[in-house]
Formats: structure tokens, sequence, C-alpha cells
């Protein structure tokens, strides 16, 4: 996508709008695949949290992708995009039993993070069998809210506790057909990704009816001008060496399998916002979009770095400037940008904006969620309409105290 498509979307749907290109997610996705070429069975469930739309979902349905799942509703909504039941993960954190078994009624693979869960419903549903999530105790990943493998993590079963998994699985006679760790976002150093896979390796001899280990998943992506981001091809090359090693030691041949949310769907994403205001003030000059943090939360959330380009003047002069949104408090999407010259009514695009960024957008000083567009073979295709007034008091529900009803009391007091 260049320039003048980003304009063209924004000028047809209208500001702020997310634009995702289908061909982005499609080179990711085999670039993944390509990487583990060697591996006889490689299945990759994408992270549906990441970005959710039905299309999307559909769109890694005709790669031949899988889906991981953290909520009943990810999985229905999976299920509308088509995915057999068998071709969806469930991989939750803290769901109840019941979610859970609700889940596994549809035929969807379950994955358990907790003992006590495995123990019910190991006791309940001896038939089905489960996929275990292990904490290896590895620590991985830039940023401490996104690394959920370490010890102090509420993520997973911890490797100390396998003793007490397999007495479970003894007891209540389930059976245990894959194992699972996801050590965090933004893995850059492969030796240790490399070392968490040897403590699941060794975790895996203890279950005789494997059919897959789960790698999770944590692909960095480049955020910044020459920012490093997973070497994946380094990776397959290292992991397939290990991996088939193991599967031969095992007896069989087992499926690999990954869960990446960000790597496929992170770069694929444009958000386009408009400037309302530029104003001077004695230390910078902000530039004031349409938009905030209920829209892309992530570098109030997190901290995160989202390029911003002025796509309506490209070759203009570069000055620098905050990027602030209308949320009334503070909210700013970057501060000291190097940006060619913004004027009142430009479009800004921020890249980066595929992944937990509609996802995570709310409808916070109750302004309407954004529409999205999929830019496919160079045709843009409405795949969510801008929300509306109704979306905003369609559930609401006038309760009868006449109190609160009658203007004229209000007036009288
Ligand atoms: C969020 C999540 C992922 C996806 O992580 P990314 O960093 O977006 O690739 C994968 N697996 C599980 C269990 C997750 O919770």
């Amino acid at each position: 996508m260049n320039n003048s498509d980003l304009l063209n979307v924004a000028k047809e749907f209208g500001s702020p709008v997310y634009v995702y290109d289908s061909e982005k997610i499609t080179s990711q996705y085999q670039r993944l695949t390509s990487a583990f070429k060697n591996v006889k069975n490689l299945k990759l469930n994408y992270a549906v949290k990441a970005l959710s739309n039905v299309a999307i979902l559909k769109l890694m349905n005709s790669l031949g992708s899988g889906l991981d799942t953290v909520s009943l509703q990810e999985v229905q909504l999976g299920l509308m995009a088509d995915f057999k039941p068998e071709d969806i993960i469930f991989t939750p954190n803290g769901v109840s039993l019941e979610e859970i078994e609700e889940v596994a009624k549809l035929g969807v693979q379950i994955n358990i993070d907790n003992l006590s869960i495995l123990e019910q419903f190991g006791a309940r549903n001896p038939k089905i069998p489960v996929c275990i999530r292990i904490n290896p105790h590895v620590m991985a990943g830039g940023n401490s809210n996104i690394s959920v493998g370490h010890i102090d993590s509420k993520f997973g079963i911890s490797i100390h506790q396998i003793p007490h998994i397999l007495r479970i699985v003894e007891n209540t006679g389930m059976r245990v057909n894959g194992i699972h760790m996801h050590t965090g976002s933004d893995i850059l150093d492969i030796e240790v990704f490399l070392y968490a896979s040897e403590i699941l390796f060794e975790t895996a001899k203890n279950f005789h009816d494997l059919e897959f280990i789960d790698f999770g998943s944590g692909f960095k992506v480049p955020y910044k001008e020459g920012d490093i981001e997973t070497n994946v091809e380094e990776l397959g090359k290292k992991l397939t060496k290990r991996f088939n090693a193991f599967c031969k030691e095992f007896g069989r041949d087992l499926t690999l399998a990954f869960e990446p949310g960000k790597f496929l769907v992170s770069e694929a994403g444009f958000f386009l916002a408009k400037v309302n205001v530029v104003k001077q003030t004695t230390s910078t000059v902000f530039a004031g979009i349409d938009s905030g943090f209920n829209h892309l939360i992530r570098p109030m959330l997190y901290n995160s770095y989202h390029r911003i380009y002025n796509i309506s003047n490209p070759k203009g002069k570069e000055r620098f400037y905050s990027i602030v949104g209308y949320i009334c408090e503070t909210d700013t999407f970057g501060s000291n940008r190097r940006i060619n010259e913004i004027s009142e009514g430009d479009i800004l695009c921020f890249k980066n904006a595929g992944a937990y960024c509609f996802s995570m957008a709310s409808n916070y000083n109750s302004r309407f969620r954004p529409p999205e567009v999929l830019w496919h073979q160079g045709k843009a295709h409405l795949i969510r309409k801008g929300e509306t007034f109704n979306d905003l008091i369609n559930n609401l529900v006038e309760p009868d105290i006449p109190e609160i009803n009658k203007k004229e009391l209000v007036k009288e007091a």
C-alpha cells in the first residue's frame, strides 16, 4: 500500500480508520512457514486476540492457519470464519471450568494452565484429550507486562509441578496430547528461546500420548527504523534441527505448533487519523488528532512506539511535533517526532497498527470505534462499519425510578 492508496481510504471511509494489508499478512505467514519448511508437521495457530475481525480470520483460514483463542467468544468468531473446531486451540488463563467445558463441547482443543482446573476437568471429562501449558520459568521478552514465562508469572503450570500433573493424569485416566509454553512477547535472544524449548522437550518425555508441542509465540516485529526483530529464519533452522532430533528420540513424528499474533498482523495495519488542531506552546508544537487512546491505547498502556507519518505532505520540511489525542487526560501518541510539516486537516498514518490496536479499542469519552478496511489486491473492502450513536445506547435500560425520570423534580431541586 502506498501513500495515495492510504489517502484514498481515508477519503472514502473517513477518519479515523484502520486499514489492513492482506498481502503483508500473507507474506508474514509464508515467511514463518518457510522458516520451518523442514518440519514435517507444522501448525500455525493465529492468536485471535491481536486482531479479531472475522474477515481477517477468514484470510488466515485461506492461508491454512489454525487459531489460538482465549475466550469462548473468540472461539465463536473462529467458527463463524469457518474454522473447523479441531483447528482451534483454547488457551485461556483463569477462566471458569464451565467456560472450558463449553468450549470443549464444541470440539476445540483445550489447553489447561493450572492444576486445579486440570484435576476437575480430568475427573469430569477423562475422554477429552488436553494440552498442558507449562511455565518453564525462563524470562524472555522485553516488557515485564508482556513477559509471561518468568517465575512470578500467573501463566502456566510450573515445571516443578510435573510430578503433580502426572499424578492427576494417572488418577483421572485423562490423556495429554500436547504441551505448550508461551514465554512472552518480543523475543530477541534465540538462545534463550532454545533453552526454554529444551525444558519443553524434557517435559514432553513424560507424556506418551503426545501429538504436538506448542512453542507459543512472542516473535518481535520492528517498530522503529533499524529495530531488530526476531530472526525467524535462524530460529527455524536451529529449532527444526532440535525438534526433528527430538521426534526421533521420542519415537514418532509430532506436530510443531506456534501461535503468532503480532508477527502476522502488526506491520500489516495502518491507523489513519486527521489533524484537528496544530498548537504551538512554549515548549513544543502539538498536533491534536481526531482520535485518542480509546482507539489505539498501546503507547499509553505500555509505552509502545508507533511510527507516525504525515501522508498528506510527504515531501514537506521536517519539524518536531508531539502527537496527541483528544481524550481528556494525558493522551500522547508520540513526543518529539520528526514529521513532515503538519497543517490542520492533514492525515497522519500510524504504523504497526494491526496487532492489539483495534482489538483494544473502547468507547471511552463516548466516542465511536472506527471502521476497519481490508486492502486486498488493490481494492479497499470495508470489514467493519464505524459505530453510530445507536451503538453507544443500544444496551442501556431505563430503570423504573420515578425520581430520576421526572425532569420537573430535578428542576425543582
Ligand atoms: C497473546 C498470546 C499469543 C500471541 O502473542 P504475540 O506476541 O502477539 O505473538 C500467543 N499465545 C498466547 C497464549 C497468547 O496469550
